[in-house]
């Protein structure tokens, strides 16, 4: 992030660039006010912006020399008590995108420099406003892919996980604490029977940096969307399937990264929920259309996905790949579709519900019927059922999981040190790098330069 000052004044749009009824063009600095005064013209004659109370709203225009840009509303702030701690001016347009812009640039025009990316939540980092994984969820909720995934978002806003964190590392500061102060003064602290003591408290701590890996995983369904693959034996309509669900969604097609071209990934949006869909046996027709794989191969990939969709051709009866299909189905969240409802069925719903003890909708890809129904039945599974995520703590840094491996390494070494009867002071050197990893999740004790790398990672107008 070159050219970072923080005593500059910095402008962006803070709403995103689409057709909506209103855009915020939101400055912050110490200038915020004055620069606004540049170009706000309150409907009452003669107000000045930085004359004004505090959290107050003020009605008027932005103009440029003569022009009138937009009538506005502008929302005044003094520091500290702001997203970014600074004086901050949002000024709030009724115009649609062209005059969110037109005021951004008489914005800029008046003095303020146009944000870096993130760089209003970096200030609020900067300014004390909030913590690093705080930082990081406002980056989430930014990019969130869907509401789903919002919602993990918020709930690191709220400090879930700095709290569990800041718990273990307590627990460790005090370990470590305690066998600096013995080796220092061993004529009062004994250290005897201490390794056995330590070990319980490390195999705690241990478990607890594995709960929160655990949600890491959790937290990665959710950012990148439910791993669904569609099964069927050949013909019940998977391609028609997907190409009737992308079709609708706007699918990008992308290639999984180190497999093999019959793997290709498919991300859209249902409902607020994000699906990544696995198009395990080349189903989706592309330009070098690849060859359909037989039911097995495609069995193979459903080992992990988070959710099935079994294609049923209602209008054939049941055979040995439905039987294999059904088979991998126990157990799982997975959805019966019975294709075809537009022809004679020999199928029945209440039969596949007795066979597979899945939901089953009736769908017919050709027609384009019971996808409504299908998209409710996802909501209903994710958002009431299967999965909360209502109270766990969320972890959906990639980072973040980094640091929590590195922490639970050092910890095994503490536990490897203590039982082959180390020295003391070869405990808190992995303790000490266990708390500092932990730490550099919360933001405490963090490189400059990991500040910025994560920084720049924000999209401008936040
Ligand atoms: P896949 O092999 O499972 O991918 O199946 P396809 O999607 O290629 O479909 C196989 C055949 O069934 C094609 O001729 C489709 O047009 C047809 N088909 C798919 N869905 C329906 C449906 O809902 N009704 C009818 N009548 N035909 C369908």
């Amino acid at each position: 992030m070159a050219g970072f000052h923080l005593d500059d004044t910095i402008a962006a749009v803070s709403t995103a660039m689409a057709p909506a009824g209103i855009g915020i063009v939101r400055i912050s600095g110490n200038d915020a006010f004055e620069v606004a005064d540049r170009v706000f013209r309150a409907k009452k004659e003669g107000k000045k912006l930085s004359a004004v109370k505090s959290h107050t709203i003020h009605y008027g225009w932005i103009t440029e020399g003569e022009e009138v840009i937009d009538e506005v509303l502008v929302m005044v702030m003094k520091g500290p008590k702001t997203y970014t701690g600074e004086n901050t001016v949002e000024i709030d347009c009724h115009g649609g995108v062209l005059a969110v812009k037109k005021v951004l640039e008489a914005v800029l025009n008046a003095g303020a420099r146009a944000a870096d990316p993130g760089e209003f939540t970096k200030r609020a980092f900067l300014n004390g406003r909030m913590d690093l994984t705080q930082a990081e969820a406002v980056m989430d909720v930014i990019s969130a892919k869907s509401a789903y995934a919002l919602k993990s978002s918020e709930s690191q806003l709220r400090g879930t996980v700095k709290k569990a964190i800041r718990a273990i590392r307590e627990k460790l500061i005090y370990e470590i604490a305690f066998i600096e102060s013995a080796l220092d003064d061993p004529e009062h602290i004994s250290l005897d029977g201490y390794p056995e003591r330590l070990a319980v408290v490390v195999a705690e701590q241990k478990k607890q940096v594995e709960k929160l890996l655990a949600s890491a995983d959790e937290g990665k369904m959710i950012q990148e969307g439910i791993k669904t693959v569609i099964l069927g034996k050949p013909n019940a309509g998977k391609s028609s399937l997907l190409n009737l669900l992308a079709g609708e969604e706007k699918a990008i097609v992308t290639d999984i990264a180190g497999t093999t071209r019959d793997v290709l990934e498919e991300n859209l949006v249902l409902k607020g929920i994000s699906l990544r869909i696995l198009d395990t046996a080349g189903i989706r027709k592309t330009a070098d259309t690849v060859e359909k794989i037989g039911v097995d191969r495609a069995l193979e990939h459903a080992k992990d996905a988070d959710l099935i969709l079994y294609v049923v051709d209602a209008s054939v009866p049941l055979d040995e790949n439905d039987a294999k299909i059904m088979e991998i189905l126990k157990g799982r969240k997975a959805i019966v579709l019975l294709n075809k409802s537009d022809l004679t069925a020999v199928i029945e719903k209440e039969e596949m519900e007795q066979k597979t003890g899945a939901p089953v909708i009736s769908i017919s890809a050709r027609e384009e019927t019971g996808m409504e129904e299908l998209e409710e039945q996802m909501k209903k599974m994710f958002f009431q059922g299967e999965i909360s995520f209502n109270d766990e703590v969320y972890i959906t840094n990639a980072r973040h999981k980094q640091a929590l491996l590195e922490a639970k390494k050092s910890l095994e070494l503490t536990a490897g040190s203590i039982e082959m009867g180390m020295p003391e002071d070869f405990f808190s050197i992995d303790l000490m790098n266990a708390y500092e990893e932990l730490g550099s999740i919360i933001g405490e004790a963090v490189g400059e330069d990991l500040v910025n790398e994560i920084f720049s990672k924000f999209c401008t107008g936040k």
